[in-house]
């Protein structure tokens, strides 16, 4: 997409009057300088190690991630960001299963090969006398012909030919039933026996508190069913036209389980400003990843192993331009955060628990993989590029501040995903939403997305470090600029609504 061209006044306007203390973009180059492809390699090559087990939310892989990048900071000379420690530890909760029993007439059956509790069950033990059986395409149950409130209700889905058709229809019928004030569910299902038990352990949530609770679940093999019915539910024909009936069992349920708090922890060190230190300019990168699934280690290089460094190297410069005596007039604040692919969940931490006041935090510039290229640049042929999301909104100042910042760096900037209309939504799906959504402006640097994407081979012998190096210049001119200006950003823009504008 085109963008609009900033006429050159504009940019002589933005030119800062600091110039007194030779603080202007010029002089920014030689501390700039100081950001080289060999070192970001160097970090990440240790960033993206197998050692740091993909740096998954409150693993151990995480707490080693957080002590190295603290290490760099303290090295570089950066003061500890959050009241005298480099660690912003905040907790994260995960359901794990303790125990759960099923009986009928008195005869225990196994867990995993005769039936599973639900995933979002609460901690509930029942014992019925009956069950009611309901066809999910008889509707008598909707229209309160059949009372099933505080009743146990037997269901045998209709098998859909797709998966996700199934899990729909389930879905919808769970709620129908919950909305009719069914107590538990019995839900026959094919599956089992599992071929594989579940993990023990659930979702990460950001709250141990849940606005409702999930109607009590379990699902049983065909062979349950009919020791409940004496039908033979394994034979599709039999149960597809059964009629809603009433059965005489006696069935225990019992569910069993806690809530572990974890720790998870962001990473904050910052160089203190001069003139105007009480205002901020908050750099972040998420070093998180996802750690290691089925034994596979997910070493997340580009995303966001990329950010992390460049974070680094963005330090190290401006801490090179202090003991130059030309530190930032505003205090800069290097932040790598945690929980992102959680679900944004350590930049949401700081956003409710911000260490450095939002309304005085000029901008938040932000790093999610900048390491790669994606498949539309290398079928063009175009390495030279980055993808910048969020200049136009919050602030008229951050476009004309990115052109001209960019006038030393030379790369295309592309608003491919800046449009709110983009199906891909990145003004909401990286950290900087969580700085946004308080009024802080934004800037959204990013790559695309390629076939390693979110897999194992997201490597380091896979990234581009000279585009890297260029990309990672741009947001240092960017908030070397913003952060030595003479007034903090401006907020004139109004926040589009989430899902366009
Ligand atoms: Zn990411």
């Amino acid at each position: 997409m085109l963008r609009k061209v900033i006429p050159l006044c504009a940019l002589i306007g933005l030119t800062n009057i600091a110039g007194a203390q030779n603080i202007n973009l010029k002089s920014a180059s030689k501390f700039a300088n100081t950001i080289t492809a060999d070192d970001l390699k160097k970090h990440l090559t240790i960033v993206a190690s197998d050692e740091m087990e993909g740096r998954g939310t409150a693993t151990q892989g995480e707490i080693k991630a957080a002590n190295y990048i603290a290490g760099y900071m303290k090295s570089i000379g950066l003061t500890p960001g959050n009241n005298g420690s480099y660690f912003q530890l905040w907790p994260i909760y995960q359901d794990s299963l303790i125990s759960t029993n099923l009986s009928i007439n008195n005869q225990e059956y196994k867990y995993g090969t005769d039936f599973l509790p639900g995933a979002g069950n609460s901690n509930a033990q029942y014992n019925f006398s009956e069950v009611v059986f309901v066809n999910p395409k008889d509707t008598a149950f909707l229209n309160n012909k059949v009372n099933i409130t505080g009743k146990l209700v037997l269901i045998s889905p209709q098998s859909e030919s797709n998966p996700r058709a199934s899990m729909m229809q389930q879905f919808r019928l769970m709620s129908q039933l919950q909305s009719k004030g069914a107590a538990a569910v019995l839900i026959v299902s094919n599956n089992l026996p599992a071929k594989k038990l579940p993990e023990p352990t659930g979702r990460l949530k950001v709250s141990k508190y849940n606005s409702s609770v999930n109607i009590s679940n379990y699902s049983i093999s065909p062979a349950l069913a009919q020791a409940i019915t004496n039908i033979n539910f394994a034979d599709a024909d039999a149960i597809k036209d059964l009629p809603v009936k009433t059965y005489k069992a006696e069935i225990s349920l019992a569910y069993n389980g806690t809530t572990q708090t974890l720790e998870s922890r962001n990473v904050l060190g910052i160089i203190e400003g001069t003139d105007l230190k009480d205002e901020y300019v908050v750099l972040t990168a998420h070093f998180d990843h996802e750690g290691i699934k089925d034994g596979v280690i997910y070493n997340g290089a580009d995303d966001d192993g990329s950010g992390t460094v460049s974070i680094l190297e963005l330090a190290e410069a401006f801490a090179a331009a202090k003991k130059a005596g030309k530190g930032p007039r505003r205090t800069i604040v290097f932040m790598a955060v945690s929980g992102e692919e959680k679900g944004l969940l350590g930049s949401a931490y700081y956003g409710s628990h911000p260490v450095f006041p939002l309304e005085k935090t000029s901008v938040n510039l932000n790093i999610d993989m900048i390491g790669r290229l994606d498949s539309t640049h290398i079928a063009e042929n175009k390495t030279n590029y980055v993808y910048i999301v969020g200049d136009d909104k919050l602030s008229t100042e951050l476009n004309p501040i990115t052109y001209k910042a960019n006038k030393l760096t030379n790369l295309h900037l592309n608003h491919k995903y800046n449009d709110p209309k983009d199906p891909m939504r990145i003004y909401y799906r990286s950290d900087h939403y969580n700085f946004a959504k308080y009024g802080v402006p934004i800037i959204f640097y990013f790559n695309g997305t390629h076939a390693d994407y979110h897999q194992p081979s997201d490597k380091v012998e896979k990234i581009n470090f000279d585009i890297m190096e260029k990309r990672a210049k741009l947001v240092f001119y960017t908030a070397w600029e913003i952060a030595n200006k003479n007034e903090m950003l401006k907020r004139d823009l109004k926040l589009p609504e989430q899902g366009g504008r």
